[in-house]
């Protein structure tokens, strides 16, 4: 049976929280949604969204739990996601983040549509980086598993597991929901999504709760529903291209129809989504 989930709004006022497991909580705000676990001794995060909701999530983490934040794993560069690193670093929290995401920090930082947005402080860097894989030991039943996932929404991207909770944090591989954004000079691809998705399958039971970077925290078969509807729009976008079609002819095809009004009324609007496919596919 899936978890109950109720989802803690960080922007609001007045706080809230809600178990999705006995020690694991995700925190739904402005940006990128943020995962914690509680360990015995100490408290995991995924993501710390933007700088000035730290306070408010801070404030929110203490409330479930009053032990250190030891680690934070970023799921990848943009500035939705990153945001609050400083702030938790200067509380003694140690940053960690795929190569590459330190490699684009260093040189630039974007928001959440890849517009860039200058240099960061350099206590915003992760102080830990990993290539492929990492694995921590919170204590001795429950082990934190980070994936490195090539070329998705980003080229630095993990996606997080909590086995013994059986929860999965997504990251933005994952938008629930909504259509996803794919930032091509980041070294993203929807092939790397779909590839991700279909990595991320193989984790999951039925029982799992996914986490999504952005949208509602869903469930397996909220993740199969979307790598089917990614796939199915690109097939349709890949044959269109490979017939000649120009982007504007493959828009007015409309190859997202069925998905429309489930799915285009956050930021990234169908025909955004066509164009990101339709560029990151190469015949
Ligand atoms: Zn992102």
């Amino acid at each position: 049976m899936a978890r109950a989930v109720r989802i803690v709004r960080i922007q609001c006022a007045k706080h809230s929280r809600s178990t999705i497991s006995p020690h694991t909580y995700a925190l739904m705000g402005r940006g990128g949604n943020i995962g914690v676990f509680v360990g015995a001794d100490e408290i995991f995060v995924v993501d710390s969204q933007y700088e000035d909701l730290t306070e408010s999530i801070l404030e929110t983490i203490d409330s479930i739990a009053s032990k250190p934040i030891r680690f934070l794993v970023n799921t990848h560069s943009h500035s939705d996601h990153i945001g609050g690193n400083s702030n938790f670093a200067a509380r003694g929290t140690t940053i960690i983040a795929h190569q590459k995401v330190l490699e684009r920090l260093i040189v630039q930082n974007f928001d959440s549509l890849g517009n860039p947005r200058g240099r960061i402080r350099k206590s915003h860097l992760p102080k830990i980086t990993f290539t492929d894989q990492l694995e921590l030991q919170t204590d001795p039943h429950h082990q934190i598993l980070v994936f490195h996932i090539e070329k998705a929404h980003t080229d630095g991207d993990c996606i997080v597991y909590f086995s013994a909770e059986n929860v999965l944090h997504m990251g933005d591989v994952f938008f629930n929901g909504r259509f996803p954004f794919i930032h091509q000079e980041a070294g993203g691809t929807i092939d790397g999504v779909i590839a991700a998705v279909n990595q991320a399958l193989i984790l999951c039971t039925e029982e799992t709760v996914v986490i999504p970077g952005h949208g509602v925290v869903g469930t397996t078969t909220d993740l199969k529903n979307y790598r089917n509807m990614l796939q199915t729009i690109r097939d349709r976008i890949f044959k269109a291209k490979k017939r000649g079609k120009s982007l504007a002819e493959i828009i007015a095809q409309n190859p997202t129809k069925e998905w429309n009004t489930s799915h285009g009324q956050a930021r990234i609007k169908p025909h955004m989504f066509v164009e990101d496919v339709f560029r990151s596919l190469s015949l």
